[in-house]
């Protein structure tokens, strides 16, 4: 239950409803690539890794998640989009990129607008140990990419 509308960077998702903390929100679907065949589509930045050189082609509205680096939401595993706290129905639905990016040389600049926001985000392997103990005590990055 969640839509798509205006966010303060592009489009953005919406809560529909209230969800309560550790609720799931959605299940990512889409057309699964090789990381090569994304790239050579140029449908990369519409993909969420989901395995080593594996992608998925989000399917929208979950195509137009923003990053935050306080975000109400996490991925319980590759593809399942669960609230990490009371989500308001209205809310815009976040969540933290570093949890499913394993290219180290990956970054994005974020102006995110949150107390803890990081400036320039960065892959998984790339974050320091004190924001990686952070994340996995939130227990929203996938065991693919924490066992990396
Ligand atoms: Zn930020």
């Amino acid at each position: 239950m969640v839509r798509l509308a205006p966010a303060a960077n592009g489009q953005g998702v919406f809560a529909e409803r209230a969800y309560a903390a550790g609720e799931v929100i959605l299940v990512f679907t889409g057309e699964e690539l090789t990381t090569a065949e994304a790239d050579r589509r140029g449908v990369r930045h519409h993909c969420l890794d989901i395995g080593p050189g594996r992608q998925l082609f989000v399917d929208p509205p979950a195509r137009f998640l923003n990053h935050s680096c306080d975000p109400n939401a996490g991925l319980r595993d590759a593809v399942t989009l669960a609230a990490v706290r009371a989500i308001a129905e209205g809310e815009e639905i976040s969540f933290d990129y570093s949890t499913c990016v394993p290219d180290p040389s990956w970054t994005l600049e974020c102006r995110c607008g949150a107390p803890s926001c990081r400036g320039v985000v960065a892959a998984w392997p790339a974050l320091d140990a004190e924001t990686k103990r952070r994340l996995l005590a939130l227990r929203i990055v996938p065991a693919w990419l924490s066992n990396l």
